[in-house]
């Protein structure tokens, strides 16, 4: 387990790049670092790994505080966005090396570096130098590299930001099933959500050098805890569209440009603490229904484009100054909705699903 208390690094000229953060990695879990430049990610690994010094604040591993114990005494595998592999070794020695600085005999680091590369699938590269091996490979030849010597904790920073989006999701694949056999705890900072979404068990989203939400893939795409974090999660990235908290009678509504939409189901609790109150619904392309009608509680959309995904069209346009993408499942209706936008006649009615998010404008928290 990794505790990461009160985490904080100042680098010179004042430049606060981490501040008070917490964190706690379970055994076997597998946590990725997300956010945009210069949140912070690198820095957090950096600490963890002992390459940089904390300003102040606690790293725990198990019951052992290693804040101010070396790299090396550390019991950690590391994978950097540049692979670093020495080109003057063959694949065979830059995996075996971090044995021999062990001290491990040469027999016996070439058969652990081999039974690695068994698990990895690169056995038959053992006798080439790096610059004879694609990205790919040289990306498993460093992976071989970290878990040679069979660390605790495996720090991976970037690791696939140098793959073609291909080779990115065949990597990413064999990088969580050996996280798994060999049940590592593990650390991958990337920028890249779907990539996080797609290998961590948990995420943490930093920004400007603090934690914005801490939780599962899941919890994070359906619950962000605000507007940064909304941002963020998903593709394609969550509608936002402005709108007042008002009540008309008993009634709570959403006063969006000249429309209004009732407030229902499981939001009006919430909801009616914060009447008055300027919001940011908070609506994915996929909790929208489009109807060709005007309706009570829809709100009018003039399409200004309509995209064929293959497996879904989206519709994009301007929702009271907004704008706003849909997804709509029935391909079939692609030439309709093109001839739609093509004759001048584009104004479509959405309506929300159930359950959708609202964001205080002026806070950016999620009030649901
Ligand atoms: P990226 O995705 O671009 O790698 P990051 O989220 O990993 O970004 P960090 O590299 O951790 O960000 O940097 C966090 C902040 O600390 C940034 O503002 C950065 O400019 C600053 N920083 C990082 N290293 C140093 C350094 N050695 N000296 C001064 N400032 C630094």
């Amino acid at each position: 387990m990794i505790s990461i208390n009160k985490l904080r690094k100042e680098f010179d000229q004042g430049v606060v790049a981490l501040d008070s953060i917490d964190l706690e990695i379970r055994d076997t879990e597998f946590v990725a670092l997300l956010g945009p430049s210069g949140c912070g990610k690198s820095t957090t690994l950096n600490c963890i790994a002992g390459l940089l010094d904390v300003t102040s604040g606690q790293v725990m591993f198990d019951d052992a505080d290693v804040t101010n114990k070396a790299p090396k005494d550390r019991n950690i595998g590391m994978v950097f966005q540049s692979y670093a592999l020495y080109p003057h070794l063959k694949v065979i020695d830059n995996i075996a090396f971090p044995l021999k600085q062990k001290g491990v005999s040469k027999e016996e680091r070439h058969k652990k570096a081999r039974e690695m590369a068994v698990k990895l699938q690169i056995e038959h590269l053992l006798d080439r130098k790096p610059t004879q091996l694609s990205g790919g490979q040289q990306q498993r030849v460093a992976m071989c590299r970290a878990l040679v010597k069979e660390p605790k904790i495996l720090l991976l920073d970037e690791p696939m930001s140098n793959l073609d989006a291909r080779l990115k999701i065949e990597i990413r694949e064999v990088i969580k099933k050996i996280q798994q056999e060999l049940k590592v705890t593990s650390i991958i900072v990337t920028h890249d959500q779907e990539e996080a979404m797609a290998i961590a068990d948990k995420i943490a989203i930093l920004d400007n050098g603090r934690i914005q939400q801490y939780d599962t893939p899941e919890m994070l795409y359906q619950y962000p805890a605000n507007l940064f974090v909304a941002n963020f999660m998903g593709n394609p990235p969550m509608n936002f569209i402005d709108a007042k908290l008002e009540t008309a009678g008993e009634k709570l509504m959403f006063t969006i440009g000249e429309s209004s939409v009732e407030v229902s189901g499981q939001l009006l609790e919430k909801l009616r603490p914060h009447t008055g109150r300027p919001v940011k619904l908070g609506v994915r392309s996929h909790q929208i229904k489009v109807g060709a009608e005007p309706a009570a509680n829809t709100l009018p959309m003039e399409v200004q484009m309509v995209e064929n995904l293959g497996k879904e069209l989206l519709l994009s346009g301007d929702v009271h100054g907004c704008h706003v993408r849909v997804s709509v499942d029935d391909t079939s209706a692609f030439g309709r909705m093109k001839a739609l936008v093509g004759d001048g006649e584009k104004r479509v009615y959405l309506r929300f699903a159930d359950f959708i998010n609202v964001f205080d404008s002026e806070t950016k928290v999620n009030l649901v």
